[in-house]
């Protein structure tokens, strides 16, 4: 199977950027390890395409982003990091919610979501962290970070998610684009832009048909000359380890850890992002007791 790439792109008058990436691997690794339903799966899916391309856009190696997704609908929550480097966790509140297809018979992403807001976190390694928050459009996830990109960064931006599930359950395509529009672009310039996306065929129809991401690109930017400045490896990766979720257990405090230990059996503690089980004996507990410094 071909590894999952990010393409980054500008044109020559350095007025448009965009994003493209193809996101099968990534997507189809959070869909088994989260046992996710086909509608989660292309929730969790797009976020994290989105997360990966929106990663790519900070500058800093040690910059984090997270982007959560609050809605009324069954699957509560979703919520996506990604840093600069395409590494890309994420989880839903409620992985195996199942709806019936839409009338098109696409799945119903954004029934599942339902109305709610949508939660861009940038770690930039500052003091305080930049948060944006926008209302959700429609709960799809591509026209609501299209609103966000704009009510919130003012930046105006195009964005196409998709992901393609079999019947099986199993990711059959996955990827997105995000192109944006830099300050003092010309109207015949987002005349192009407009034209070219009006056009373009939803993500997962091209990847079906066996366009690359360079072959979505060279439609997005159709009739205006531009440069693929950035070919990047895009994955599914989670860095939890032992040590973090003993660090998230003692953070829960004394009286958490006491009634734990009152138990007097093992626990195990899974990693939200990437379901993984950590497993702590009673004695383990009550190290980390000494170690809460909460009163
Ligand atoms: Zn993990």
């Amino acid at each position: 199977m071909e590894k999952d790439y990010l393409l980054r792109a500008m044109t020559k008058d350095g007025f448009l950027r965009a994003f493209a990436l193809n996101s099968k691997n990534m997507v189809a690794e959070a869909g088994r390890l989260h046992g996710t339903a086909p509608v989660v799966t292309a929730a969790l899916g797009r976020l994290l395409s989105a997360g990966a391309m929106m990663g790519a856009m900070c500058k800093g190696d040690a910059d984090i982003l997270t982007i959560s997704i609050r809605g009324d609908g069954p699957v509560g929550s979703v919520t996506v990091t990604a840093d600069s480097k395409g590494r890309v966790k994420g989880f839903a509140a409620n992985p195996g919610v199942e709806l019936p297809l839409k009338p098109n018979g696409k799945l119903d992403v954004g029934g599942a979501v339902g109305n709610g807001t949508l939660t861009v976190i940038k770690d930039l390694g500052l003091k305080e962290p930049y948060v944006g928050q926008t209302e959700l459009v429609n709960g799809e996830i591509a026209e609501d970070l299209t609103y966000y990109f704009a009510a919130s960064e003012q930046v105006p931006s195009s964005v196409g998610l998709g992901v393609l599930v079999n019947p099986d359950g199993t990711v059959r395509q996955a990827g997105g684009f995000i192109v944006q529009v830099m300050p003092d672009a010309s109207d015949e310039l987002i005349d192009i832009l407009e034209k070219n996306i009006s056009t373009l065929k939803p993500v997962t129809t091209c990847l079906e048909s066996g366009e690359t991401v360079e072959d979505i690109l060279a439609q997005i930017f159709k009739n205006i000359e531009y440069d693929i400045t950035d070919k990047s490896d895009v994955s599914f990766y989670c860095n939890c380890s032992r040590d973090r979720i003993s660090k998230a257990l003692i953070s829960v405090g004394k009286a958490e850890l006491q009634s734990m230990i009152d138990e007097g059996k093992e626990i195990e503690v899974k990693c939200h992002f990437c379901n993984k089980g950590y497993k702590f004996s009673v004695d383990e507990l009550r190290e980390m007791l000494i170690c809460s410094t909460d009163s």
